[in-house]
């Protein structure tokens, strides 16, 4: 027996989605469990975004990656998949998702977290009361304020706020941004959609965070602040906390075991350079994709065998509070109308008004050809002023005078970020 003092790695972790008050459905997906914590954002019209999103989580969590090279390699899968089903499929086509990934990998040193970022959904880690966002956004406007070009107060009430320059299932490759983190005690991370952020500044993420140690109960509070502020876009939390105690060698056999929160997974490390997970379980199948006719409020990412057997994970459904009808109309008025935009770099026609009425985001029509880096200045200023168009002619006929005037893109490229 090994003589050298042991600890024991200790997540607990508890999440919370929500559709909103807004949104005719829920596109983002979640996962957790084992050391993997996902949260996806869909986009696209019709079920496209909620095809892609369950589609890049399912793909990431069969394949169980416990490296960060089995992890990078599940990501490009689901890249893959999404894109190619997107091509397939003419009523998919444009969809993508944003993937946000936290994952305990067995490394050389021993066990550390990934962090695995494309879009703007956002992983934060909080220590000592201070939060910090790891991710970067992959979003128009985080591009430009990254760049110095837009303030925080303006990139809120961007037009193209929305707007992605990268996503997951857009195009046949994808770029991911990745992080490697040593586990410390009493860590958290707290991994979330756009929805909680367009609603929520850092201040009061930081602020529930400390306001209550369990997961859950920050997860929940979380997303009942974001419907509470308007709860415009789904919006999905998911918290996972880090323990790690020193442990006797004869207590190996409690390792199985959950100890006082039932809604933890226990992982030992030994002599902190070769811990093994004690603790197993399935991988957890995600449910298929339910028909748009299917209820609000009723789709769960975790199924109850996790639930069960782990007693690891909470969803939180927060109940709708009434839309009424003159949400529905303000609605159709907000998504009448068609603008040319920018989603991932490429120029697409939408539909709807630019940056939405009100809360009101506008659905993606379709993609064409062409990248943001090919427009020359004067077009993307006629593209950002965001020109109201009557219908899929018009603005149609508004791309192909684009794209007459087409320029290197080596020359004018958005960023390379
Ligand atoms: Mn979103």
């Amino acid at each position: 027996m090994n003589d050298a003092p042991k600890r024991r790695l200790r997540l607990s972790w508890g999440g919370a989605t929500d559709q909103g008050h807004v949104r005719a459905s829920n596109q983002d997906a979640m996962y957790a469990d084992w050391g993997l914590f996902v949260v996806a954002d869909g986009m696209g019209g019709h079920q496209g975004g909620e095809v892609a999103a369950n589609l890049a989580v399912r793909t990431l969590t069969k394949a169980k990656p416990e490296t960060l090279n089995e992890l990078h390699e599940a990501v490009h899968d689901a890249n893959k998949v999404v894109h190619e089903t997107a091509v397939a499929e003419p009523e998919l086509h444009g969809m993508g998702t944003t993937l946000t990934v936290l994952a305990l990998t067995q490394q050389d040193e021993g066990r550390r977290f990934a962090v695995i970022n494309v879009g703007d959904s956002r992983v934060y880690h909080y220590r000592d009361n201070q939060l910090i966002q790891l991710t970067d956004d992959h979003s128009y406007v985080g591009e430009l304020m990254r760049r110095g070009e837009l303030t925080q107060e303006a990139a809120a009430v961007h037009p193209y706020r929305n707007m992605l320059t990268r996503a997951i299932g857009v195009h046949a490759e994808v770029e991911v941004d990745e992080w490697l983190l040593d586990p410390v005690a009493g860590d958290r991370f707290l991994l979330c959609s756009d929805g909680l952020t367009n609603e929520i500044d850092d201040d009061e993420i930081t602020e529930q965070l400390s306001i209550s140690h369990d997961p859950s109960t920050t997860a929940r509070e979380l997303v009942r602040l974001a419907n509470e502020r308007g709860g415009r876009d789904n919006s999905t939390v998911l918290v996972v906390n880090v323990q790690i105690d020193d442990i006797d060698s004869e207590d190996d056999e409690d390792l199985t075991e959950p100890q006082d929160s039932d809604k933890s997974q226990v992982v030992s490390m030994e002599d902190e350079s070769n811990p093994e997970i004690i603790d197993s379980t399935d991988a957890l199948e995600l449910p298929s994709k339910r028909s748009s006719s299917h209820p609000k409020k009723q789709r769960s990412w975790l199924n109850d065998r996790v639930g069960i057997s782990l007693g690891a994970v909470i969803i939180s459904l927060v109940l709708l509070i009434a839309a009424g009808a003159m949400v529905a109309t303000i609605g159709w008025y907000a998504r009448d109308g068609y603008h040319v935009g920018v989603v991932a770099d490429q120029v697409v026609i939408q539909k709807g008004r630019v940056g939405g009425l009100l809360w009101f985001d506008p659905t993606l029509e379709q993609w064409t050809e062409i990248q943001v880096a090919q427009l020359n200045n004067q077009d993307l200023r006629r593209l950002t002023s965001g020109k109201q168009l009557a219908d899929l002619a018009e603005a149609q006929a508004f791309v192909a005078d684009l794209r007459t005037r087409l320029v290197d893109p080596t020359s004018e490229a958005l960023g390379d970020n």
